[in-house]
């Protein structure tokens, strides 16, 4: 790696640690010739990923819409920009393990299932206005569960709160 600071092409590797959660490594240099350091990081090539539409339509996979369309349902919530950036690159990573092909459902569909985790009312905002859902029936599906989550069953000898 040609060193920014001098131009000289010999470096040696004095750090080398894992970055991004897992998806990069990066690496502190140092040159050779001016002894000054340097940071590169280690990335697999864009390979592709290719969503198809409900048309049929297909377009490259696009973080930053992930990102946006999370930034927008996070309006107000204590979610802050790194944990949305963390989500992104969790929606990604699974949904390369679908690839190269995968419908814009499931990248709905992921992208809601992380959300749930991170944060109900982001979750319900991104839901309601997430329109791939193939049926009506799926969204139905994510809500019966948040609101099993949000609503434990009471415990069957519970008798420390009167019930009303
Ligand atoms: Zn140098």
């Amino acid at each position: 790696m040609r060193c920014p600071w001098c131009g000289a092409a010999e470096d040696r590797v004095i750090d080398s640690r894992s970055a991004d959660g897992g998806s990069a490594i990066r690496r502190r240099r140092e040159c050779l010739t001016c002894e000054r350091r340097f940071t590169t990081y280690e990335r697999l090539e864009q390979s592709g990923l290719v969503v198809v539409k409900r048309d049929g339509h297909k377009e490259p996979f696009d973080r930053a819409k992930v990102v946006s369309g999370v930034a927008k349902a996070i309006k107000n919530r204590p979610v802050t920009p790194e944990q949305v950036d963390a989500l992104a690159t969790k929606v990604e990573e699974k949904l390369r393990r679908k690839g190269p092909m995968i419908t814009s459902q499931e990248v709905g569909l992921e992208t809601l299932g992380l959300l749930r985790s991170l944060d109900d009312v982001a979750y319900l905002r991104f839901a309601s206005v997430y329109k791939d859902f193939q049926e009506v029936t799926d969204f139905e599906r994510e809500l019966g569960l948040l609101l099993q989550k949000r609503e434990p069953e009471r415990p069957p000898s519970a008798g420390r709160h009167a019930r009303t």
